[in-house]
């Protein structure tokens, strides 16, 4: 890493100093199902629907003979619903078979599983290195010169290549948090602590 990148880090680090958790639940299933409903909706949206569904579903195995259309009613509020609501209940009723995933690998294979969906799991359950590229990770990351691309799963790919694992957790942590506060989509570079290192500042004096 070079010493513009290092400074960012270090600046990110103090900014966002404790590791902040949207989705906090604590069961594995839980966590995954609520996870899945995050996509394309806020995490508070997503967790308010989860309570919704797991006072209907408290437990994995109540998804197998569960009807699509009442998960689908259940859960319309998260949007997506149609696609939402089958993955939901496989996914749920291989857990009940199964068990927990384990791996990475075991996780890509479940469906509706994508990788953002994977790595928040790695992160949150297993404790494993993983990079969270969400949309405010990759508009930051990209913004601040860590990726060269805005493509979800090939920003991940250059962070992964790019930075030691041990700096990857954090990372999602700390650009996940600027990009909601202060790089958002319009972002007030004016207020931001990076902003003469950044080479898409729009008011400091980085080089672009
Ligand atoms: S200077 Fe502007 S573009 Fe760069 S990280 Fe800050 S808010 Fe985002």
């Amino acid at each position: 890493m070079n010493d513009r990148v290092n400074t960012l880090l270090k600046i990110l680090d103090e900014i966002y100093p404790e590791k902040i958790s949207f989705i906090t639940e604590n069961d594995p299933w839980r966590f995954l199902v609520t996870v899945m409903l995050s996509a394309s909706t806020t995490d508070k949206q997503a967790i308010k629907v989860a309570a919704e569904l797991f006072k209907r579903f408290p437990e994995s195995s109540d998804f197998a003979g569960a009807e699509i259309h009442e998960i689908e009613t259940i859960i319309k509020p998260a949007g997506l619903y149609r696609t939402k609501a089958p993955r939901i209940k496989e996914v749920s009723s291989y857990i009940a078979r199964n068990g927990l995933p384990h791996t990475e690998e075991e996780l890509m294979n479940l469906p509706g599983i994508g990788e953002k969906t994977a790595a928040c799991y790695l992160e949150h359950v297993l404790s494993l290195p993983a990079v969270i590229a969400d949309t405010h990770f990759v508009r930051v990351a990209y913004r601040l010169g860590f990726t060269d691309t805005e493509n979800r799963l090939k920003a991940a790919a250059e962070i992964r290549e790019r930075f030691p694992k041990e700096l990857w957790s954090r990372m999602s942590m700390v650009l996940n948090l600027h990009g909601r506060t202060v790089c958002k989509a319009r972002p007030v570079c004016s207020e931001c602590a990076l902003k003469d290192l950044c080479p898409s500042s729009v008011c400091g004096n980085a080089v672009p």
